[in-house]
């Protein structure tokens, strides 16, 4: 038989440092290894698998465009993309879309859209791009450039140039930054892999304001908090502002690598024929369960998503080793005692059947959208019992 772990190790780049588990099959928010042991699956595969695993809807939409037609590039019309298109715009108010296949890609064409519709303007030394510290935008060079985490600052020499870092919440941190060499603000509404952590209104609105009088580009990066992960179809919504350009990947799709940049109308015409491309991007099987996605994040699910925080909330906040839970909807971080490892709760959790997933020092959750209650408390109960073994 196959040994996995260690033909893994040995034939695969040691990138990632995998948990001590092969996940073999799912259904829904519950997994199954290769032995047949059952996980409630609190990570979503991060955050993509909107709705769990092999959803039927989603199954369904895939088969259907797979015996169409897999690829056609974008040198030709297809359906798929024009009906997500349509329903995005629909949705978001939002002017055009583009499609890209991953989040880092999103942001990266994000970046290059703020930049021209900058130079197209005000000519070519208005260019920089304000981010937060401690956000995350991606893995390209570019998109780490944009990342305001020293740790990813490393090795790949040189960045790219134009990048300041505000300190978030800080209104006067931000406003000190800007000047007439800025074109953009970019921000997650809560930063996810920073360690879930929210913006304030306040803040979000400040933003939504400084952009507009000074005609910079506002880009919320909504690669995890979009598609519903908060309660809202896209995080900002909850806040009444408009960004100019909307990010999102990671649940779009429910599971297929797929990504899509939002414009409103004042970047419509940005980036035109040549400026920008891609091969895959588009895709019509990931377009077909995009839309499947799509048009299932409704009020209903969204009321899911927020009953489900309040049993977390409720559930956790006595708990004598827990010490806070941020985030919003299934966005959820949980702040544990001093001493206790949110790495060694994930490993014991795990063991224990359940899958959670870390930021900085949190546990992080993202579950499925539509986790039924009975998965909900049944992954609350054996993470619980995994944070009281590891506090022991
Ligand atoms: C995951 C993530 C990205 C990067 O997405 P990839 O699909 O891994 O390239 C960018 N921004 C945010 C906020 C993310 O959470």
């Amino acid at each position: 038989m196959l040994d996995i772990k260690k033909e893994d190790k040995e034939n695969i780049l040691n990138t990632y440092k995998r948990f001590d588990l092969v996940i073999k099959e799912g259904k829904g928010a519950t997994f199954f290894d290769e032995s047949g042991k059952k996980y409630i699956d609190f990570s979503s595969g991060i955050g993509t698998n909107s709705f769990g695993a092999c959803d039927d809807e989603w199954t369904s939409a895939i088969e259907k465009q797979i015996h169409l037609v897999q690829h056609t590039s974008n040198l030709f019309y297809t359906e798929p993309q024009v009906r997500l298109a349509i329903l995005l715009c629909e949705k978001t108010g939002m002017k055009k879309v583009f499609f890209a296949n991953s989040g880092a890609e999103a942001n990266e064409c994000a970046i290059k859209a703020a930049r021209k519709y900058s130079y197209d303007k005000y000519g070519s030394d208005r260019y920089e791009i304000i981010t937060l510290v401690n956000s995350f935008h991606g893995r390209t060079i570019a998109t780490l450039s944009a990342t305001g985490q020293d740790v990813f600052h490393n090795y790949f020499y040189p960045f790219v140039d134009g990048f300041k870092y505000a300190i978030a919440n800080d209104i006067d941190n931000l406003s000190n930054l800007i000047n007439n060499k800025t074109c953009a603000i970019m921000i997650e509404t809560i930063q996810g892999e920073g360690g879930v952590n929210a913006l304030n209104e306040e803040y979000i609105k400040y933003i939504d304001k400084i952009c507009k009088e000074k005609d910079l580009v506002f880009i919320v990066d909504e690669v995890q908090t979009g598609n519903g992960r908060t309660g809202y179809l896209y995080s900002y919504m909850e806040y009444g502002v408009s960004p100019d350009i909307v990010t999102t990947a990671k649940g779009l799709a429910g599971g297929l690598p797929f990504g899509a940049i939002l414009f409103s109308n004042k970047l419509e015409n940005t980036l035109s024929y040549g400026d920008h491309g891609t091969t895959f991007g588009g895709n019509p099987v990931c377009a077909s369960a995009a839309y499947s996605i799509l048009t299932r994040l409704n009020d209903d699910l969204f009321n899911h998503v927020k009953e489900c925080r309040k049993i977390i909330e409720e559930r956790l906040k006595n708990e004598k080793n827990v010490i806070s839970i941020s985030g919003k909807g299934l966005m959820v971080g949980i702040e544990l005692k001093e001493g206790i490892k949110a790495i060694d709760v994930a490993n014991q959790s795990i063991k224990n059947g359940v899958i959670p997933l870390t930021a900085k020092t949190k546990i992080r959750l993202l579950p499925p959208l539509n986790i039924t209650f009975d998965e909900l408390n049944l992954g609350l109960d054996l993470l619980i019992k995994s944070i009281n073994e590891v506090a022991k």
